[in-house]
């Protein structure tokens, strides 16, 4: 089945890692527009150069920027039928743009306390080439600091330093939050909670997009 999928939710509430499981499952595109920065920053393209910086603090790519890179990406071919946006839309203006882009089915906003959002974002491990996602205690590699996938190191990302996830925090309060209400009042929201175990998440997950006319 192929879903246009928001996934919101603050930082560390497991967006990504339930997005790559779904992707897999429903064979479609998982589109993250963080994954798609670091890979610029770590490939030393122009983009890549113009904000390294703005994601290292924590802070929000401007719009402008965001919303071209998105509007592109969703005209490549994987995307024609279906996707998972994980980390976009981020702020007002984004969703209103996204608007005039897809018809979205479902945005599936992920709730978990916020000493819990901590306690991950602080464990999280990162690989280095693929961007796959781990965490030291929750979901460690199966060698230590060893991508089970590619083989590559991996890394503690720069904007999960304390000081960054902090920031990063009052930024989803103020800028991203109000989603939940821009997406309540085009019933198209469901509230998932993603503060137990990642089978289970996924299990809800799935039972919730059942309930998708599709
Ligand atoms: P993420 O991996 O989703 O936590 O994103 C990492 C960083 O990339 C964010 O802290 C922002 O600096 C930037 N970023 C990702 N998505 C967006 C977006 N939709 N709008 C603005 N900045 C973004």
């Amino acid at each position: 089945m192929a879903y246009k999928l928001i996934f919101l939710g603050s930082p560390g509430a497991g967006k990504g890692t339930i997005a790559q499981k779904l992707a897999e499952h429903l064979q479609i595109p998982h589109i993250s527009t963080g994954d798609i920065f670091r890979s610029n920053i770590k490939n030393r393209t122009p983009l890549g150069l113009q904000v390294e910086s703005i994601t290292s603090s924590g802070a929000l790519v401007p719009d402008e920027l965001t919303i071209a890179l998105v509007q592109d990406r969703l005209q490549q071919h994987d995307a024609s039928t279906g996707y998972i946006l994980d980390g976009f839309p981020r702020t007002i203006p984004q969703a209103v743009a996204l608007d005039n882009l897809a018809s979205i089915d479902i945005a599936i906003n992920f709730v978990v306390p916020q000493e819990v959002v901590i306690a991950r974002l602080s464990g999280r491990l990162t690989c280095s080439g693929c961007g796959r996602g781990y965490h030291k205690i929750d979901f460690p590699p199966k060698t230590p600091n060893v991508c089970d996938i590619c083989g590559n190191a991996l890394i503690t990302r720069k904007d999960d330093t304390m000081e960054a996830i902090q920031y990063r925090l009052t930024v989803y309060e103020k800028e991203t939050a109000p989603l939940i209400q821009y997406y309540q009042e085009k019933h198209i929201l469901a509230n998932l909670n993603s503060n137990q175990n990642l089978e289970n998440v996924f299990m809800e997950l799935l039972q919730t997009l059942q309930q998708v006319n599709k």
